[in-house]
């Protein structure tokens, strides 16, 4: 091969590798971000284009200079033929599925409402009928399936993919996830943290869009989060950075399913709140709202569950000092009532410039954000995604 064609081959994996992350982009920022001549960028597009890789979306939005000569601006988007990219969450309660191009657009979603923990094996093969679903729906072939990103609630540990024993679903502890998902379905997949999902996809396209240094909480039956560091997310040496649910808040309280006492989930979690209301709620959804009616005792654990969250946060925002705490899972539906006692605990706790420089607010995509994170774990992947010259 000669040079210029390895040269040639590598401009358009950047390209595409760009698009795949980024989305729709205009040709000015593809330059920019590949670091390619603008000239080479519009031969890559054009080559992209005459394989049916691409499409061109109307204009921005952006003005145009007064008197600028030329085309209005453009934005370069993959094609669906480039293929889609699958995303699958698992939960103790829910399995969430969603199916994108790889323009970042969702095609379709499924969401299925469990009744108790599934084995790892039933879990998974609900999961291969919601895929079939989604792909049907979108017309998509399985052919055309570009990746598939997997969340897990728990610490997935490096490099064997297994779920970790702090887990809350009991049926996966010791199973190698990727591998057992991958073998229904036929694909390779990525395994993540829920939380970090969560963090990812709200760093993409939601509360953390623009963020260098954020946290998402995934505030639900366990308590996790997800960390971006410098425009990265960071999972850590291991896999568990960000198991902020253990955090010890009272040595001599509650024993937790990690084997410590008093970590944060055993008093803010959902099986705590429910506990604290002496069983006249048995779901958190319930909860919340009967708080948003008034309920006074409602309130107050809600209210107190979001200041202990608060103490670990600050603890978090002393060592990170991130710019902006997004807040998710399932009590996070409560709004106010949890995150302005959750924002006061932050600022009694963190020194003073971490608090300064933070800002709490609720996630923007609510319950998808674990899904549709780990549809982003796929987009990210960018150039390992370009179908071969020539196929189609
Ligand atoms: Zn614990």
């Amino acid at each position: 091969m000669s040079s210029d064609q390895t040269t040639r081959i590598t401009a358009r994996a950047r390209v595409f590798g760009v698009l795949a992350a980024a989305g729709p982009t205009s040709r000015a920022e593809l330059a920019r971000r590949t670091a390619l001549a603008p000239s080479t960028v519009s031969a890559v597009i054009a080559e992209l284009h005459a394989d049916r890789l691409v499409v061109e979306l109307p204009g921005d939005g952006s003005p145009r200079a007064p008197g600028a000569m030329g085309r209005p601006p453009v934005l370069v988007a993959l094609d669906r033929a480039a293929g889609v990219a699958l995303g699958l969450d698992f939960g103790k309660r829910h399995l969430r599925v969603a199916v994108a191009d790889l323009a970042h657009a969702v095609l379709a979603e499924r969401h299925e409402q469990l009744d108790a923990d599934l084995p790892a094996a039933e879990a998974i093969a609900l999961a291969t009928r919601l895929v079939g679903e989604v792909l049907d729906e979108t017309g998509a072939r399985s052919a055309e399936i570009a990746g598939v990103g997997m969340g897990l609630p728990g610490p997935v540990h490096r490099p064997s993919g297994e779920l970790g024993d702090s887990t809350i679903l009991p049926g996966w502890v010791g199973v190698r996830a990727a591998d057992a998902m991958s073998a229904a379905l036929g694909h390779p997949v990525e395994v993540e943290n829920d939380a970090s999902l969560g963090a990812l996809s709200e760093w993409m396209w939601g509360a953390g869009k623009g963020a260098d240094d954020m946290a998402y909480l995934k505030l639900a039956t366990g308590i996790g989060a997800g960390l971006i560091v410098r425009g990265r997310p960071y999972g850590g040496s291991g896999g568990t950075a960000g198991e902020i649910g253990h955090t010890i808040i009272d040595p001599a309280g509650p024993v937790c399913r990690c084997g410590n006492r008093g970590c944060l989930e055993t008093l803010a979690g959902s099986a705590a709140i429910l506990g604290s209301l002496d069983g006249d709620f048995e779901e958190l959804p319930a909860v919340i709202a009967s708080a948003r009616d008034g309920h006074a005792a409602s309130r107050r654990a809600i209210g107190d569950a979001g200041a202990t969250i608060g103490r670990a946060v600050a603890t978090l925002c002393n060592l990170l000092n991130p710019q902006r705490v997004v807040v998710g899972g399932d009590l996070a539906a409560a709004g106010e009532l949890l995150l302005a006692p959750l924002a006061e605990s932050l600022r009694r706790g963190a020194v003073r410039s971490a608090a300064d420089d933070v800002r709490v607010l609720p996630g923007a995509l609510g319950d998808r954000a674990e899904v549709l994170g780990a549809v982003a774990l796929v987009l990210r992947r960018g150039a390992g995604l370009l179908p071969r010259a020539g196929r189609g």
